[in-house]
């Protein structure tokens, strides 16, 4: 069978994401033959040792980059990010305990939203008033908060905390758009989540990594495939597993470790940021929409001074095969997503057409 190459575009969609062309290539290969049993991935008993061999691999290659200790397990569940915003909190949060969020906009109100169905909600910080465009700082942890919920990077209004506070109350934190994009004191958090889609794989599994020893303290019952405990007893293989998207995942962890881990991914993460941000602080026709300082490495959000000017600059995106880069509709202007897997090169990309179109349009 003959393959068609299509050109491939530069692809800065928030998620699902971007993919290393490499694993991409692999995982094409194993929809066909999967380590030579003669079968498709899509089509193998998740029990087979070849296939258990990847929930190992990928299990360690998540220990290894993250620097996790044996104090942590790490399990691939079905159900999103979202899902994690119930489940974390009906896992650690007994009905009469509290929980402190830090809200920097539409994900961490979802998270929000559902733990108030299992205790206390204490919302310690905001931006909202802003309509999200910093990190708020300004705040103190009471000690006896079961856990401090944040969202690590905000994929809509790009913002990201660039640091974590000093505190001995677990941090619950969704990292669905870094994970894997820096280094982190893992120490500090109690649960860390992320659906894969942003920058790990593609949609259909999220990685859940779990402190054990705050399980089980709540008191309430707990439905069975809701239960950490469960999942953790049967190394995430109690029901069926999202095989394919395991398989991917391992191999984008695979790629990460190959390419220096998750130190060198933060160092082409900040040129990346640095080249795109330095345009739009540079150019005329642009600027960015959030505080400088909070600004994050994954998704860059900016806008045109004059809005008028938005759509034939999105045509001259297209023309020069940018896709993805119109801003989420509760913000509006650009969002260019550039997460680990995206080339530099690509982003040069990008910077060109936004210099061209400042020449021919200032
Ligand atoms: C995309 C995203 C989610 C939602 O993830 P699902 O896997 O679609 O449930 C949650 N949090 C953040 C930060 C995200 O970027």
């Amino acid at each position: 069978m003959n393959t068609v190459i299509t050109k491939k575009k530069h692809n800065f969609y928030a998620g699902p994401a971007i993919l290393p062309a490499s694993v991409l290539k692999q995982a094409t290969a194993a929809t066909e033959d999967f380590a030579g049993m003669g079968l498709s991935i899509l089509e193998i008993s998740h029990r087979s040792p070849q296939f258990t061999a990847v929930v190992e691999e990928a299990t360690s290659l998540a220990k290894e980059l993250l620097g996790l200790s044996d104090d942590y397990e790490v399990l691939f569940l079905t159900g999103g990010a979202s899902s994690q915003f119930y489940m974390a909190p009906m896992n650690l949060l007994p009905q009469d305990g509290t929980a402190c969020y830090i809200n920097t906009g539409t994900w961490s109100n979802k998270a929000i939203k559902e733990a108030k169905l299992f205790g206390n909600v204490n919302e310690l910080a905001s931006s909202a008033e802003s309509n999200y465009t910093f990190i708020p700082k300004d705040y103190e942890i009471p000690s006896d908060a079961t856990y401090i919920h944040m969202t690590s990077n905000n994929t809509v209004f790009g913002t990201q905390h660039h640091e974590f506070p000093e505190t001995n109350v677990p941090i619950v934190c969704d990292m669905s758009s870094d994970i894997f994009s820096r280094p982190i004191d893992v120490s500090k958090f109690g649960i860390i989540y992320c659906g894969a889609q942003k920058n790990m794989g593609p949609a259909g599994v999220t990685l859940v990594i779990v402190r054990k020893d705050l399980l089980g303290k709540t008191g309430r019952p707990i439905p069975t495939m809701l239960d950490y405990n469960t999942h953790i007893a049967k190394g995430s293989m109690f029901n069926t597993p999202p095989a394919f998207p395991i398989y991917v995942s391992m191999l984008t962890m695979r790629w990460v470790k190959e390419n220096g881990g998750v130190e060198a991914m933060a160092e082409k993460n900040e040129a990346k940021a640095k080249l795109l941000y330095g345009e739009i602080d540079s150019n005329p026709l642009f600027e960015g929409t959030t505080a400088v300082e909070d600004r994050s490495l994954m998704n860059v959000t900016f806008k045109m001074k004059d809005t008028e000017m938005e759509a034939a600059f999105l045509e001259a995106c297209a023309a020069a095969d940018c896709v993805g880069i119109k801003g989420h509709r509760s913000v509006g202007g650009f969002r260019a997503s550039i997460y680990n897997a995206m080339p530099i090169e690509s982003v040069q990309v990008l910077v060109d057409v936004m210099r061209d179109f400042a020449s021919q349009n200032a």
